[in-house]
């Protein structure tokens, strides 16, 4: 029985030396090691972090974000991987650096806004306000561009040159037109020819459809030469475009001033290839022949005008 009992003793003394010596290995461990990750890139080892979730999070605010107010969101190739280790506490963590390599791989997307006209884009600037007090100054200014502007949103892996709202505006201002336009279908000059002192030449070649004059009830304040549809139109001679667009019964019309009160339209066209204050020389193509507005065939309406009053072309040209 005695001997039994100090057997017990050397069992629990024993066991009592084993508890300690684990509690003093995991104290020692404890003390010189601490639990980190590892953090790998594409498959290669970048560093070490003890904080995974705080590294994660400014990573992930990173994509989101970027790091300046221009950036939309950046695109980045992969997430890195955490495996957890244990690591020495003298060890260096280096989450800055791991940050920096993610960002590295990444690709930024900045936003800004582009003032259009025609959809051309003519100036960039940071903000959507920015953007819509050029339209607005524009318009205070009466540009006779102003219904051609507007504004589209970018992404971009680069930055434009960005403006300011006045330079913007005064690059893009349009003066109106000198000459009064007088839209009077019976302002016609059915008299002796006027002389204009220039040289015209024809805007196509084609067939004459309908010639200048009156004509039933109403009249006809120009000639039409029917063509194909797509036939480039030239100008007949040099100046500059003082209308480009859609205008009711002519369609796509465009009027160029030749100084002098004088002025040329082409009308119905299918497109137009210039703008308002482009210069043209004689025999550029600035649109082609179509069948838009009041219209029944591709042909096209040219008309001359001197002060408004329609004149006849057939006194200068074909
Ligand atoms: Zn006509």
């Amino acid at each position: 029985m005695r001997k039994m009992l100090v057997h017990m003793r050397t069992i629990i003394k024993f066991f009592s030396i084993l508890a300690i010596s684990v509690i003093i290995i995991v104290a020692i461990i404890a003390f010189v090691y601490k639990p980190t990750y590892s953090v790998y890139y594409k498959g290669e080892f970048i560093g070490y972090t003890n904080d995974k979730s705080g590294l994660q999070n400014r990573i992930n605010e990173y994509i989101k974000n970027g790091d300046t107010d221009l950036v939309a969101f950046v695109q980045i190739d992969e997430l890195p991987e955490y495996k957890m280790c244990l690591l020495q506490k003298k060890a260096q963590t280096n989450d800055d650096e791991i940050f920096e390599k993610v960002k590295a791989s990444g690709t930024a997307y900045y936003k800004y806004y582009a003032v259009t006209e025609e959809s051309n884009e003519k100036a960039y600037v940071i903000s959507k306000e920015e953007a819509e007090k050029i339209i607005e100054g524009l318009k205070d200014k009466k540009s006779y561009n102003k219904d051609k502007i507007a504004y589209i949103e970018k992404y971009s892996t680069d930055l434009a040159e960005f403006t300011d709202t006045d330079t913007a505006i005064s690059k893009l201002y349009v003066a109106p037109p000198v000459v009064t336009y007088v839209n009077t279908s019976y302002d016609m000059n059915t008299g002796p020819k006027v002389e204009l002192g220039l040289n015209l030449i024809r805007p196509i070649s084609g067939i004459i459809t309908s010639r200048f004059g009156y004509r039933g009830s109403g009249s006809h304040t120009g000639l039409d030469i029917a063509a194909n549809t797509g036939t480039g139109v030239k100008a007949v001679a040099g100046g500059t475009v003082t209308y480009a667009g859609e205008r009711g019964s002519y369609g796509n019309l465009v009027v160029i001033s030749h100084g002098k009160g004088i002025q040329t339209y082409y009308a119905h066209c299918s497109a137009i290839y210039v703008s308002v204050g482009d210069k043209v020389s004689q025999g550029q193509i600035i649109s082609a022949v179509g069948s838009t507005g009041n219209s029944t065939g591709p042909h096209l309406h040219l008309e001359i005008r001197v002060n408004g009053v329609a004149q006849n072309p057939q006194n200068y040209l074909y």
